[in-house]
């Protein structure tokens, strides 16, 4: 049903959050004939090395997304730790993008996400796309517990993909964010594959299911 989508958005909060949420199951929609689109609310300029430019996230996002090849990958500039303070911002942005999306399908951060940037756009995106299927993806160092309630099984392609979109971003490799590593990316995939009898999977939160009888994105 997921890889029947027609069209596909993902929101991040950040730079890297997509890819490191859904970057495999994009690879699979994307396989399937999906139209992915892209969306990071903020370029994290407060979370780079001392001396690296304020652009920095932005171009590796969008270095990653070239691999990716979404129909559109945007940027949105909301300072990093204050989406509380820019709730109706983020929310009107949704709402924009779903006006011009018309998405059957939306990943986006879980509940269980203890960061407040990632919180937000998790609750406005509910707010947003009420009747569209949401399906919540799990930052694990971020989340209290987790609540993952669906796989979506990765080809080896598809988690190689995830790798290296994730080396792309430099810039949190040199801060010593290990998760953006193939060991860490790989080990999360076969533990979450391990749950479903899969070899390899990415997992998600049913946040909502809308299953459409006809138009784009049925099934
Ligand atoms: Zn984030």
């Amino acid at each position: 049903m997921i890889l029947t989508s027609h069209r596909v958005l993902a929101v991040g909060a950040h730079t890297d959050d997509v890819e490191l949420g859904c970057g495999g199951t994009l690879s699979r929609l994307r396989q399937a004939g999906a139209e992915l689109h892209v969306h990071a609310l903020s370029r994290a300029e407060a979370s780079l090395p001392v001396g690296a430019s304020a652009d920095t996230l932005e171009r590796e996002f969008h270095a990653s997304m070239a691999l990716l090849q979404p129909a559109s990958a945007t940027v949105h500039r909301l300072p990093v730790r204050n989406f509380p303070q820019h709730r109706q911002d983020i929310l009107e942005t949704l709402v924009a993008v779903k006006r011009s999306l018309q998405p059957d399908l939306v990943l986006t951060h879980a509940s269980t996400d203890t960061h407040q940037d990632h919180r937000v756009v998790h609750e406005e995106c509910v707010r947003a796309f009420r009747g569209i299927t949401i399906l919540g993806f799990e930052i694990p160092w971020n989340q209290s517990h987790s609540t993952t309630n669906a796989h979506v099984q990765l080809r080896e392609e598809d988690l190689e993909l995830k790798e290296r979109m994730l080396a792309q971003y430099a810039s949190q490799q040199q801060l010593g964010r290990g998760y953006t590593g193939a060991s860490y990316i790989h080990s999360a995939a076969v533990f979450r594959g391990h749950q479903a009898r899969l070899d390899l999977a990415e997992a998600f939160e049913v946040i909502s299911l809308v299953w459409k009888a006809s138009s784009h994105g049925q099934g």
